[in-house]
Order: C-alpha cells, then structure tokens, then sequence
C-alpha cells in the first residue's frame, strides 16, 4: 500500500486521483484559538499583523490539536484593507471586520490601477510571508492551506449593503466590480501558491444562493468562481469553497464552478449535501458553536460519528465555519481523532 504524508494524502482526496488509506484531518475554515494562543505564547490581534507570529499560531492548529495541514490566515479583511476599506481591530478573541467601504461607482476603482499584490506596506504582505514560513517549515510533508476571502464577497466589503441591490439593478456595474475582485483574487492566491499553499480555500460567505437566488448565483458568482478555479487547476492546486448558511439547494449551481469542494455549515444535512453534488467532496459540518465549542469530548465524537455517516466516505469531517476562538483543544482533538480513524 502506499505510504502517504498528510499532504499527498489531502491532495489525493481532494484531486480524487485515488483512494487512500483513510481520511485526512484538515479544517478549511479559521483554526485560531485561546487555548492554542496560550498554548503558543503568540495571541490575536497581534497575530493577525506580524508574519512570523501568524505563522506561528496558524501551526500550533497541527501541533497541539493535529490537524493535518496548516492554514493561513484567520480572517478575512486584509483583501478588502488592501484597498482601503476602514478595518476594525479585532481583539483576543475576535477577529478584525470591515467597517467602511470605498468603492461607489466604476470611478472609485481607478485609483487602485496597477496595484502591486505584493506591496510590502499592505497586510496581504504579512500573510504571504507568513505562508512562506509555514511552507518552508512544513511543506514538505503537510498540506499548506492558503485562504482569502471570494470575489463576491470581496465585492460586498468594497461596496457596502448597496452591493446586493447594485447586481439587481446595475448589471454592468456589478459585473465589472466581479471582473476586478476575481482579477485581485486570482493574482492573490498565485502569490500565495508561489509561496508554498498548495490547497486554496475561498471563503465567499455572502455568496449565498440563499442570499441572492440561482439566476444571480450563475451570473454574478459561477464565471468568476469558474476563473479563479481554472487559474488554481492550471498550478495544481485543488479549490475548497466556503459558503455560509443553508446552501442545500445552492450546491449543484456552486460546484458549476468546477470547485474540488464544498465546506457547509451545520444548517446544512451532510448527506442531503453529498445527494445533490455530482462530483465536488463535501466538507463539513460541525456546528462550532452548539457542538465545537459548547458540549463535551464525547458529544463532539458522537456527532462527529454521525458527520462521518452522512457523508458516506464522499467528504471530509471539518467544522462547518470557523472555529469559534474560545473552543476546547480537547474537542478539536476529538473531532480529528474520528476523522483520522475513517478508513476508505
Ligand atoms: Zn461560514
């Protein structure tokens, strides 16, 4: 049997060239705790601005809880910071959020002509240094999970609340606004694979097909999903997307898009989820509040058990958002011990 490290076993599953051993522990979505802060010595906010710290904090996700893989980072506002969107700190145990928006009409995007996706005085920097830590520490044998937030998510946080009337009402305009966030994402992720991620989770959580309809969802989402993908495929890397909320009905117009997977949230079932995609592996989907968080080891088995159940070996167990920062190492441990014990 072939002996797989933890990353050619992720790449296996995700890219579905063969069947493994058994499957991976990974977690697509935040991994930054408390307890992994203390257990670490490196805290939030802090961590969010200085690579070698987010670095740092992002691998104590394998080596005190054993995920196998490292992401980075954990949040999702340094994209639309890169821009010049006004950002909220976040604190110990929260992340940093979007509070203001710059971007009014197709005028307000020339000023960002020609921007350099790796200027150094932007946060974007700090991450991409920070997956280039984790990939020249781990890389060899550990899946390197980049992440960034999606284009059309990217879109609402330039744009603000009139985002969801503007694709209504202007389609042109919101069009134009999707070319320029996925022409961002995309040169965003390639700087991240160039420094080692070799996995790309897009967190695109207000692309909701619960939010905005299927003929909006195939219009404003699947083409610029569908060209980040393409970019992503033509290096070999494998595309895991985040959506939040109830995306049942979503599903089979998201993985249009070509995605490898599709990490759901606890409002999702996991076999409804796995019955209506044809191909993409489903990712998924422990409530981080009412179970991660807030029960016990052997509740978090026991529901982790009856994850693993539904998905029906087509999957991937996972919290189904991100971790909440005040979640037990001891639970985390639980629900990838599970993981690891499914064998294909
Ligand atoms: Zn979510």
């Amino acid at each position: 049997m072939t002996e797989y490290t933890p990353k050619t076993r992720l790449a296996a599953v995700l890219n579905q060239t063969e069947k493994v051993d058994r499957m991976p522990a990974i977690c697509v979505t935040q991994t930054g705790t408390v307890d992994l802060m203390e257990a670490c010595g490196i805290f939030w906010p802090e961590a969010n601005y200085d690579a070698k710290m987010l670095a740092g904090l992002a691998a104590a996700a394998h080596t005190e809880i054993g995920f196998e893989a490292i992401r980075v980072p954990f949040d999702i506002t340094a994209e639309a910071e890169f821009f010049g969107c006004g950002i909220k700190d976040g604190t110990k145990v929260q992340q940093p959020s979007v509070i203001n928006h710059v971007v009014n009409s197709l005028d307000d995007l020339k000023p960002f002509e020609g921007y350099d996706i790796k200027d150094s005085s932007k946060r974007t920097s700090t991450i991409l240094e920070a997956i280039k830590i984790v990939a020249d520490e781990y890389g060899a044998e550990l899946p390197i999970i980049g992440s960034m937030i999606g284009p059309f998510s990217l879109a609402q946080h330039l744009t603000g609340d009139s985002w969801f009337m503007d694709i209504m009402t202007k389609e042109e305009y919101g069009l134009a606004i999707m070319e320029f966030t996925t022409e961002f994402a995309i040169a965003y992720a390639n700087a991240q694979v160039d420094n080692g991620a070799d996995t790309m989770s897009i967190i695109d959580p207000t692309a909701s097909y619960s939010l905005i309809g299927g003929e909006f969802y195939k219009k404003f989402v699947v083409p610029f999903h569908a060209k980040l993908v393409e970019a992503m495929h033509a290096r070999n890397v494998p595309v895991v997307l985040h959506v939040c909320g109830d995306t049942t009905e979503g599903l089979a117009i998201m993985e249009l898009a070509g995605i490898d997977a599709i990490s759901v949230d606890q409002n999702v079932n996991a076999a409804t989820a796995v019955s209506k995609v044809e191909k993409a592996l489903i990712v998924g989907n422990l409530d981080p509040v009412n179970c991660l968080w807030n029960t016990s080891v052997e509740a978090v088995t026991a529901e982790s058990e009856k994850v693993l159940k539904e998905l029906d070996g087509k999957g991937l167990l996972a919290p189904g958002c991100g971790i909440v920062s005040q979640t037990p190492t001891a639970h985390l441990r639980a629900m990838v011990e599970v993981a690891k014990s499914y064998k294909y």
